[in-house]
C-alpha cells in the first residue's frame, strides 16, 4: 500500500495549516527490492550512509540498500542517547547527503537526530512494526538520563518491507501494539485538556489516530495467524500515528499518561527500583492498562466537587527526594511553568460530567489487558521490571516527566 501524505498537508478545518515533511510511505511485501526505483522517483540522490542495528543488518541480508557508507551499531545496550549519536556523528563521512535508517525505533531516533544535526536528508526503512515514531518530527531521546524529545527531522519517505517486518521476533510487533493501544488514553487526555483549558485540538488529527488504534486492535487475530495483510495494517497504523504527530508538530495526539508512565520507568528515578529494561511499547501497553484502570475509578465518581482541592506546586524538596539528584534539575526545569496551574477547582467541577463521558470512550482496562494477553504481551508492572507495590508512586510522579496536561496530572487536585 502506498500512502500519499500530501493529502494531509494544507489548511484544515481546525483553523491551522498542517505541514508534512514525509511525502509518502510505501508499505508492501518486497518493496526494499525496489528501493532504487523509489528513491529515484522521489528525487533522493547523492552520497548515502545506511545506518543499521546489527539485528536489522542480518534481517535485511540480500536486500541491503546501496550506500557509499554503512554504519552498523551493536544492539547490546543501544539507546537513542547522547553517546550513540556522538558515535554516529563522528563516523558519518562529512559529504554524506542522505541517511538511510534501517532498523527499529532506536535506530530511527538516532538517524533522525543526526540528519537534523548535519542538515541532510533522511529516509526511513523500518524493519519492525515496534513503535509509531518512524515518521515523527522529533526524536525520543534519553539525554544524560532524562527522557526528552529533541528536534529532529522526519523522513522524506518511508519504505517498509512487510517481508522483513514479518520475520522479526514477535516481541517487536507486540511492542508496536502496546504503543498504539496507548492512543486511546492519549486521545482522551487531549480532549480533556481541550475541555479544561481550551488547549488547541484538531478533530481531523484525532480521527486519524483513533482509526490507527482501531486498525491495530482489529488486526490482532491476523497477526496471530501471521497474515501479511495484518502486518501491513499494523505498520500502516504506526506510520499514520507518526503522520498525525507531524500534522500536530508534537506528540500530543499520540502520548498521554500512559507514555509518561513508560518514560518514568525508563528514566529510573531514585525513588523507583527498575530491575530490568523493557521495550517502549511494552511499557506503554502496561501504562495504558494502568491509566485506563485509574480513570475508570475516577469516572465512577459522579460529583467530584467534595474531592477537589486547590492547585499547589510540587515542592523542590519533593522533586529531589523522588527523582534523585541526577534527574531533579531537569525535572524541575521541565515543570517550571506547571501547566496544571491553569486549572481551577471550579472549572474541573463544572466540566466533570463531560470528562466522565470522555473517559467512557476509553476501552475498559480489562479489555486492553485481554488484548495484551491474547498476543502474549507484557501486561503487569512486574513484567516490565517494576514492583506492583510501586503503583501509587508511579501514578503520582509519572505526570511530572513531561509538562503536558493530563488527567493524571490533574489528580494532584483530586483527593479521592
Ligand atoms: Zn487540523
Ligand atoms: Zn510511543
Amino acid at each position: 500500500m502506498i500512502l500519499d501524505s500530501t493529502v494531509y498537508s494544507g489548511p484544515c478545518s481546525c483553523g491551522r495549516e498542517h505541514r508534512m515533511v514525509t511525502r509518502a510511505a510505501i508499505i508492501e511485501p518486497g518493496c526494499l527490492n525496489r528501493l532504487e526505483e523509489i528513491l529515484a522517483e522521489y528525487g533522493i540522490g547523492g552520497k548515502r550512509c545506511a545506518l543499521y542495528g546489527a539485528n536489522a543488518y542480518a534481517a535485511t541480508a540480500g536486500r541491503h540498500p546501496r550506500a557509499e557508507q554503512e554504519i552498523v551499531l551493536d544492539p547490546a545496550g543501544l539507546h537513542a542517547d547522547e553517546k550513540s549519536t556522538a558515535v554516529v556523528l563522528e563516523r558519518l563521512e562529512p559529504d554524506v547527503e542522505v541517511i538511510l535508517a534501517v532498523g527499529s525505533g532506536t535506530i530511527h531516533d538516532i538517524a533522525r537526530f543526526c540528519a537534523h544535526e548535519r542538515k541532510i536528508r533522511f529516509v526511513a526503512l523500518p524493519t519492525a512494526a515496534s513503535v509509531d515514531g518512524f515518521c515523527s518530527t522529533v526524536a525520543a531521546m534519553t539525554w544524560y538520563g532524562f527522557k526528552k524529545t529533541l528536534p529532529a527531522v522526519a523522513p522524506e519517505i518511508v519504505v517498509a518491507d512487510i517481508d522483513v517486518i514479518k520475520k522479526v521476533p514477535m516481541e517487536l510487533i507486540r511492542s508496536g501494539v502496546g504503543d498504539i493501544m496507548a492512543k486511546y488514553v492519549a486521545l482522551a487526555e487531549w480532549k480533556i485538556a481541550h475541555l479544561v483549558t481550551g488547549e488547541y485540538l484538531c478533530p481531523r488529527i484525532m480521527e486519524i489516530v483513533r482509526q490507527a488504534a482501531d486498525t491495530v486492535m482489529e488486526s490482532i487475530p491476523g497477526i496471530l495467524e501471521g497474515q501479511d495483510a495484518a502486518y501491513e495494517s499494523v505498520t500502516y497504523a504506526l506510520v499514520m500515528s507518526g503522520i498525525a504527530m507531524q500534522m500536530m508538530g508534537n506528540s500530543r495526539p499520540a502520548s498521554g499518561a500512559e507514555h509518561h508512565i513508560s518514560h518514568l520507568i525508563e528514566m529510573g528515578p531514585a525513588g523507583l527500583e527498575v530491575r530490568f529494561p523493557a521495550m517502549h511499547g511494552e511499557k506503554t501497553g502496561v501504562g495504558s492498562v494502568l491509566a485506563a484502570r485509574e480513570y475508570e475509578r475516577l469516572a465512577a465518581i459522579e460529583d467530584i466537587g467534595p474531592y477537589l482541592k486547590d492547585y499547589a506546586p510540587v515542592s523542590e524538596a519533593e522533586y529531589r527526594a523522588f527523582f534523585g539528584e541526577k534527574l531533579a534539575e531537569a525535572i524541575i526545569r521541565e515543570n517550571r511553568d506547571d501547566c496544571l496551574a491553569a486549572v481551577s477547582k471550579q472549572k474541573l467541577a463544572e466540566v466533570w460530567p463531560e470528562i466522565r463521558e470522555i473517559l467512557a470512550g476509553i476501552p475498559k482496562a480489562e479489555t486492553l489487558y485481554g488484548l495484551l494477553e491474547q498476543i502474549g504481551a507484557k501486561r503487569e508492572l512486574e513484567d516490565v521490571g517494576v514492583s506492583s507495590q510501586a503503583l501509587p508512586v508511579i501514578l503520582k510522579y509519572s505526570p511530572l516527566v513531561r509538562n503536558r496536561l493530563t488527567l493524571m496530572r490533574m489528580r494532584r487536585m483530586i483527593e479521592a
